[in-house]
């Protein structure tokens, strides 16, 4: 059924999201699309988080966990390089242990698989669900393209590294071309000496700017009648059967239905409405380069390096890394400094004058799968967050299950590995 349809339904729930990033405003709009009327709370503007920051690739061929078998033995590593592409700070690992161990119990190559066979279900769709939820806006106003995403290998060592995650991608299904270094100069002619190859997903895609594509659904959202509060949540009035107020630091709203969507900061309201969750955040930076002076058309994941090229409207984005640090500690810009300079190797032409640099948090689960759920005590309220690396990517199809959970429909994705209660 499509949503036109299923917008005819009687099924008209009142429904607030708290969050207003990609992934909040999926939900909303995937909601409102089925007839139901959403109001979206947010502490700051749409899209600001860390949707705002981005590499901004819907990243169809991402179909494995970032937890790897024998990683833990990195982990000294990751303590002693503050500049490597995954980290640790120090301080912080007291509080990240219990997280990190189940991080570690998730990439024995049992796991591994049922992980790879359940990201799979939600990462392969994840761009269609886009074109289906923007099919009421002219396509020259979706900043959607629709390129492929280019799996960049700078040496030969990273090219044979990539072979396994490459097979595991093929016997998903991920349509991939592989290119040896005369086929990636030609798609990127700008590149340097230092490349042996790559891997062409066909049926990636980018978005021109991660800002424009939510406030796009934001003004969608508003012009069809939805609400947005400029507020922050403070915690619930809870009643017999579930919530019935949101306490912010605006007053009291009363609520029906209710969507938890507030990325790296959910898991205390996710634990106010019923479901204790393992949510952490791995840190990432970006730099944005407003005049590169290097041609780059298609985006760019550099597995070995920890990070994504993307050619935007507003420039070249260089974004990625994993720094394990939490909410609250200020930003360290010399890891946003080093993707500028490793991207300089690979781009030896590559020019920096007005860059900006910024941080912002991932909302991580130990098992590299968002919650997408019910609550455990609360039946009438939803949870979508947890959305990791993938959270750009999964968006919209975690607003197409959100609505189909918040409507009691059967869902076409299994959701039973998404649910909150699974750990
Ligand atoms: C460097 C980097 C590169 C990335 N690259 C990619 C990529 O290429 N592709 C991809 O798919 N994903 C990528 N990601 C991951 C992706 O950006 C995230 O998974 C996604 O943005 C999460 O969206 P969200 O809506 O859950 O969270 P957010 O965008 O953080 O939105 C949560 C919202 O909740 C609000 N909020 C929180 N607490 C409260 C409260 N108490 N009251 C009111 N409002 C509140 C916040 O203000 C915020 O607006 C990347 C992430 C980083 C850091």
């Amino acid at each position: 059924m499509t949503d036109r349809q299923q917008a005819e339904s009687p099924d008209r729930r009142n429904v607030t999201v708290i969050g207003a990033g990609i992934v909040g405003l999926c939900c909303a709009r995937a909601l409102q699309r089925r007839g139901c009327s959403v109001t979206v709370i947010d502490r700051d503007e749409p899209g600001r988080g860390t949707s705002f920051g981005n590499a901004g690739i819907f990243a169809t061929g991402s179909v494995l966990p970032e937890g790897k078998p024998g990683l833990w033995k990195r982990v000294p590593g990751m303590l002693l390089d503050p500049m490597g592409p995954l980290t640790i700070r120090y301080s912080y690992l007291p509080r990240l242990t219990p997280w990190m161990l189940r991080f570690i119990a998730n990439t024995t190559p049992r796991r591994v698989e049922e992980i790879s066979q359940a990201l799979s279900t939600i990462v392969q769709p994840g761009l269609r669900h886009y074109t289906e939820l923007l099919d009421d806006v002219p396509a020259d106003q979706v900043p959607i393209r629709r390129q492929g995403c280019l799996y960049l290998y700078p040496n030969a060592a990273d090219a044979a590294a990539a072979k396994a995650d490459n097979a595991t991608r093929q016997r998903r299904g991920v349509a991939l071309e592989m290119l040896g270094p005369d086929e990636v100069r030609q798609l990127v002619p700008a590149i340097g000496p230092d490349m042996a190859g790559g891997a062409l997903a066909t049926a990636s895609g980018h978005t021109t700017s991660p800002l424009a594509l939510s406030q796009l659904l934001a003004a969608r959202i508003a012009a069809d009648g939805g609400t947005f509060i400029r507020a922050k949540v403070t915690g619930f009035a809870i009643g017999e059967s579930g919530p019935t107020h949101v306490h912010t630091d605006q007053g009291d709203f009363l609520v029906e239905d209710l969507v938890i969507a507030a990325g790296a900061f959910s898991k205390p309201l996710a634990k106010a409405l019923g479901n204790t969750v393992p949510l952490d955040t791995e840190r990432g930076y970006h730099v944005m380069l407003p005049a590169p002076e290097v041609d780059v058309r298609v985006p760019m994941l550099v597995s070995s390096l920890g990070f994504g090229i993307t050619p935007m409207s507003d420039g070249l984005r260089l974004a990625g890394t994993v720094e394990f640090g939490g909410l609250t500690a200020p930003p360290n810009y010399a890891r946003a400094d080093a993707l500028l300079t490793k991207a300089k190797r690979l781009f030896p032409d590559l020019k920096d004058s007005g860059a900006e640099r910024w941080m912002g948090h991932r909302p991580s689960m130990p098992d590299s799968l968002p919650v997408i759920s019910r609550s455990s005590r609360f039946p009438r309220v939803f949870f979508a967050f947890g959305h990791g690396h993938l959270g750009l990517s999964l968006g919209a199809v975690t607003g197409r299950l959100i609505a189909d959970l918040v409507q009691d429909r059967g869902a076409e994705i299994d959701t039973t590995p998404f649910r909150a209660d699974r750990f």
